[in-house]
């Protein structure tokens, strides 16, 4: 019967990121994927590699701020190659986000906020350096180093170095053997031909967004009463418009909020693609597609002043973000680790705090005594029948049913 030190089920950017950490450190681990690696959360995301700014806004130093301001300093030396995970041939949207504001008091204090003590602080542009785009834009117009990566092309590279060590599997044939201390012994998953594979583990760690709740609560159904929620879902609907517009990423700071956080991508046609997040999908929560597209245009315009929004197509998409209950419902500081026994259920609150969740759980791992098992890598050998997942699609490859600002007017007020 094969046996490793650690299964992880769900290959989003924490999973992936944490089996490159528990691997390196001689942990004999496997991830097991249900889906696509990186359906969920990862590949939806806007792949901003966050340094605290959007935790700054009201003025204040906030314990988010304050955990999140060294990541962009990890990630960038992975994304430069120069430590491990190499993430080299990840593709990098772009090396700084532009930061501009709606003319507003609240606005201009929000500026001043997000000056406070961070690693990758706004600096302002002097006028000649100003993009185009954002030439009409009252006030001064800031730059801060925060990364953007592409989501899809970080997933394809955090899963290469140990693509020998990830899996597809059938969930819903999925069991758990525990002992009379509820510790996990093994899980038994499918095989191709139908006869169930055991295997032995020390530890598992559920890293499956939305799907650690089902997961979490196989293993371990009266746990936790029903009252008491362990993980929360935060919706968004995001709203997508591609065509004639240059890359750009940024975000546009009212008050204490972000009005409207922008990043492109290239579609497999060729075609420029914004997704357009902060506070236009939080509000698109409410709104259907239709209602949400006219928001979204009406919020971008009133943003950049002056753009050109003549002959774009709009879409949106929905996805939930999971996260680690907290007591009011909003989003958790930092990244969450529910233990139990030998279980780990984790979310990373972020896709920037996936370095400091991979190392936290690895910090588990010796708190409960699982040490890396001295092992030839002859030990892959009993799984390598199992499927490979595939790589998940970015959003606007999925979504269909395009539609023009021209065509919406036409279809007036019907959703
Ligand atoms: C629209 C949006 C924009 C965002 N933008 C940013 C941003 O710019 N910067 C930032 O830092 N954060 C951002 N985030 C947050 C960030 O995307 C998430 O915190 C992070 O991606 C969560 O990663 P994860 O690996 O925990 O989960 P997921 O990415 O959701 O991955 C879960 C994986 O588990 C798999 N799975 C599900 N069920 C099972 C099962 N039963 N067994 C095995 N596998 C399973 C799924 O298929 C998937 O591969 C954004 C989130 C959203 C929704």
């Amino acid at each position: 019967m094969p046996g490793v030190d650690l299964i992880i089920f769900g290959g989003g950017v924490a999973g992936l990121w944490t089996l490159n950490e528990a691997s390196r450190q001689g942990y004999r681990c496997i991830l097991l994927e249900a889906f696509e690696l990186g359906s969920g959360q990862t590949i939806a995301s806007q792949g901003i590699i966050h340094g605290g700014l959007k935790y700054t806004l009201q003025g204040m130093m906030t314990g988010s701020a304050q955990r999140i301001r060294e990541m962009p300093l990890i990630w960038r030396k992975s994304l430069a190659g120069k430590q491990l995970p190499d993430l080299s041939q990840t593709e990098i949207r772009s090396n700084a986000c532009y930061l501009w504001r709606t003319e507003s008091l609240s606005s201009r204090l929000g500026m001043i906020g997000a000056k406070m003590g961070l690693h990758v602080a706004p600096h302002n542009l002097a006028p000649e350096e100003i993009p185009e785009l954002l030439a009409q834009c009252p006030g001064s117009i800031a730059i801060m180093e925060e990364q953007v990566i592409s989501p899809r092309s970080l997933i394809a590279n955090l899963s290469h170095a140990f693509a020998d060590q990830i899996f597809k599997y059938e969930s819903e044939h999925l069991t758990f053997s525990l002992d009379e201390n509820k510790h996990i012994t093994s899980i038994q998953i499918p095989t191709s031909d139908g006869t169930p594979l055991t295997i032995n583990t020390a530890a598992v760690l559920f890293t499956a967004g939305k799907g650690n709740e089902p997961l979490r609560n196989l293993v371990r159904p009266q746990s936790t009463p029903a009252n008491v929620p362990f993980m929360q879902k935060r919706p968004l609907h995001m709203a997508l418009v591609r065509g004639a517009l240059p890359q750009f990423s940024g975000h546009c700071v009212d008050g204490a909020k972000t009005r409207i956080t922008i990043t492109s991508d290239t579609d497999s046609q060729g075609r420029t693609v914004w997704q357009l997040g902060g506070q236009v999908a939080e509000t698109g929560v409410t709104m259907n597609r239709l209602e949400l597209i006219r928001h979204a245009a009406s919020e971008l315009a009133a943003s950049v002043p002056g753009i050109d929004l003549s002959g774009l197509e709009w879409n949106t998409y929905t996805v939930d973000r999971a996260e680690g209950a907290t007591k009011t419902g909003l989003r958790p500081e930092t990244p969450q680790i529910l233990r139990e026994g030998n279980l780990f259920t984790a979310w990373p609150t972020k896709l920037a705090f996936a370095p400091r969740l991979a190392t936290e759980l690895c910090e588990n791992l010796h708190a409960i005594q699982v040490e890396p098992t001295p092992a030839e890598s002859s030990w892959k050998a009993a799984f390598s029948s199992l499927p490979r997942p595939l790589l998940a699609q970015p959003p606007w490859e999925t979504v269909e049913d395009w539609v023009s600002l021209d065509r919406l007017s036409a279809l007036g007020s019907v959703a």
